[in-house]
């Protein structure tokens, strides 16, 4: 039987040193400030929107919450964004996603000071990521790298199967393999033998967003597999992408679905915001050294 990728205890534990840490920032005049962006009702928007305010609370950041209205007006959405990029109690800025069909996503994604871009989606950031340069990391490709190092997986030389190319976890996640030395396969909906390319996976990362659709016995044995999907299948019953029961009869590690990847993806938004407020504080300091 695998071993349980814990992603709650591993959450937990960094955010007691995300507590430590922003306590003594805070004495030292900068508490780390995040502001939160929801547009309109999706109900799991309003979750995840929710989950996040507390844990900023939890760990002493301050967070301001701006709840607008469905038919908020793209412009109305930048002049906040514009606001805030200003504004210098805050160190991070987040836009919870999907918005509303008539406001271009994209635009309001680049309108987020890339300083501030805590959710690592700036094109900017994105950049730096793909270069291998210090960025903002995008919080569930950032969980499941810290994830793996908690429980001492290496990758470099190891074959990496990511199954999804979204712009916020398959991609970036597939990029900070390649920066540890992987040898990083991608696979989406167009990919010939799926089953086959799972087959040669020392590590498998599955972000796919359908229930169980890789089988356990496509997992090769000893593999680590890192299941990103949540699908919801019952009033009570949330499973990932993989056959959880019969993958971990062949795996090294695997992650729950929940409590693997989920915890981890909120705990690497308040280390980015924490972060950025470091970042604010060195800026303060060498402004003060060398106000020319
Ligand atoms: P997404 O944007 O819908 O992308 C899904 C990807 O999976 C696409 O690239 C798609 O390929 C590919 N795909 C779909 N069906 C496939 C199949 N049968 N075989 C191979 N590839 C297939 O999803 P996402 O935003 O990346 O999220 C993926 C899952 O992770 C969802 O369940 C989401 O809820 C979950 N998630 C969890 C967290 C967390 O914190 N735990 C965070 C983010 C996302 P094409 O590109 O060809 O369409």
């Amino acid at each position: 039987m695998a071993i349980i990728l814990d992603g709650k205890a591993t959450a937990q534990k960094i955010r007691s040193e995300i507590t430590m840490n922003v306590s003594q920032l805070t004495a030292e005049g900068i508490q780390p400030g995040l502001a939160v962006i929801l547009v309109g009702e999706n109900p799991a928007s309003r979750v995840y929107v929710r989950m996040k305010e507390k844990a900023c609370r939890d760990v002493g950041i301050f967070s301001d919450e701006y709840n607008l209205h469905t038919d908020t007006e793209e412009k109305d959405l930048l002049s906040l964004i514009n606001r805030l990029n200003r504004d210098t109690r805050i160190h991070g800025i987040l836009v919870q996603l999907p918005l509303p069909k008539h406001i271009n996503e994209a635009k309001v994604l680049e309108a987020i000071s890339p300083d501030k871009d805590v959710d690592g989606f700036h094109p900017y950031n994105v950049g730096h990521l793909v270069l291998g340069k210090p960025t903002f990391q995008p919080c569930t490709p950032y969980g499941i790298m810290v994830l793996m190092k908690e429980y001492g997986i290496e990758l470099s030389g190891k074959e990496v199967v990511v199954v999804g190319r979204s712009n916020i976890v398959g991609k970036p996640v597939a990029f900070m393999c390649l920066q540890q030395h992987a040898t990083v396969t991608i696979c989406h909906t167009r990919t010939v033998d799926l089953p086959a390319k799972i087959g040669m996976a020392d590590v498998l990362i599955a972000a796919i967003g359908r229930p169980e659709v890789i089988r356990g016995e496509w997992v090769k044995e000893g593999a680590v597999v890192i299941d990103v999907g949540v699908n919801r299948i019952s009033e009570k019953k949330l499973v990932g992408d993989v056959e959880f029961e019969k993958a971990a009869l062949r795996a090294s590690h695997i992650t729950p679905v929940p409590g693997g990847v989920g915890p981890m993806t909120i705990t690497m938004l308040l280390q980015n915001t924490l972060q950025s407020a470091k970042m604010s504080q060195a800026a303060k300091q060498t402004k003060q050294e060398d106000p020319s």
